[in-house]
């Protein structure tokens, strides 16, 4: 795949610094929120993609779509990483679970609370999701992950079989759906850019970064080019006036909101707490 978010985010954070005199300083993000930024800001991407891949080929879903596609978005990330699975990698998925975590703990509005009625699992219960599939792609190596997420022994006992079912399905669907090779390509997912608002803190930026990063472009190609799409499709990054994220099955576009990627950058403020939680689980206080 092309160059990788996390490396365009330190050279977009070399330019905020380097930018200079005129220019507001950039609020200072440590390596880490930089990495939860990127990681979740592919997932984000990858779960939308797990929509439209659904929607455009047709492809059976048992279950709730929504989690269909955060387990198709999970794949994407391995996918995507294809053999480079190293801590990097790892603490990657660690990233995009803490994100839920984040996201379940966070005191939020009427409107923004997921009720147990939505077609979305809770944040909770996606964390958790999340968590076992990471513990589950590799158990002997992995078993970190239980203490640093807190998975219980009862479901993490089943995630390494959790996680080889879903790779058998996505693997499954790959192959099924695979563009023979022979077949030209018709139609392509092509990618938009539109500007920020200029009341997005930092819009200019995120437009920097994802541009640079190459990401939305690598997306789209690698799965105009494994899949024959039955129609063009669009990929927008663009501003919503919410923090949210979406497929839109009528006009065929994808959407990533500016607002999302400032959201997790928001939140990204919260880790060293939540990380500071995780070095007591891994090392409890002597009683
Ligand atoms: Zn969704």
């Amino acid at each position: 795949m092309g160059a990788s978010w996390r490396g365009s985010l330190y050279a977009l954070l070399l330019l905020s610094t380097w930018a200079g005199a005129d220019t507001a300083p950039p609020v200072a993000l440590q390596a880490n929120q930089l990495h939860f930024i990127s990681a979740n800001a592919e997932f984000t991407l990858l779960h939308e993609m797990g929509h439209l891949l659904i929607n455009e080929l047709q492809l059976p879903v048992l279950g709730r779509e929504e989690d269909a596609a955060d387990q198709l978005g999970f794949m994407g990330l391995f996918l995507l990483a294809e053999r480079q699975r190293d801590a990097d990698f790892y603490a990657k998925l660690l990233d995009v679970a803490d994100y839920w975590r984040l996201e379940w703990q966070r005191p939020k509005r009427p409107d923004e609370e997921v009720y147990p009625w939505d077609s979305h699992g809770l944040d909770a219960q996606r964390f958790y999701n999340i968590a076992c599939l990471a513990y589950g792609s590799d158990p002997e190596h992995l078993e970190w992950i239980i203490s640093a997420t807190g998975l219980p022994d009862e479901r993490a006992f089943d995630c390494p079989e959790e996680y080889q079912q879903v790779a058998h399905a996505v693997n499954w669907l790959e192959q099924h759906f695979r563009r023979p090779a022979a077949t030209p390509i018709q139609h392509r997912i092509q990618v938009i850019y539109d500007q920020p608002p200029p009341s997005l803190p930092h819009g200019e930026q995120i437009l920097a970064m994802v541009r640079a990063s190459g990401e939305l472009e690598t997306v789209a190609k690698r799965a105009s080019e494994t899949f024959a799409l039955p129609r063009g499709l669009t990929l927008r990054l663009t501003s919503c006036g919410a923090d949210d994220a979406w497929y839109n099955r009528h006009s065929g576009e994808l959407t990533l909101c500016y607002e999302r990627l400032a959201h997790f950058q928001q939140l990204a403020q919260q880790l060293p707490r939540l990380r500071a939680g995780e070095t007591q689980q891994i090392n409890p206080a002597p009683r």
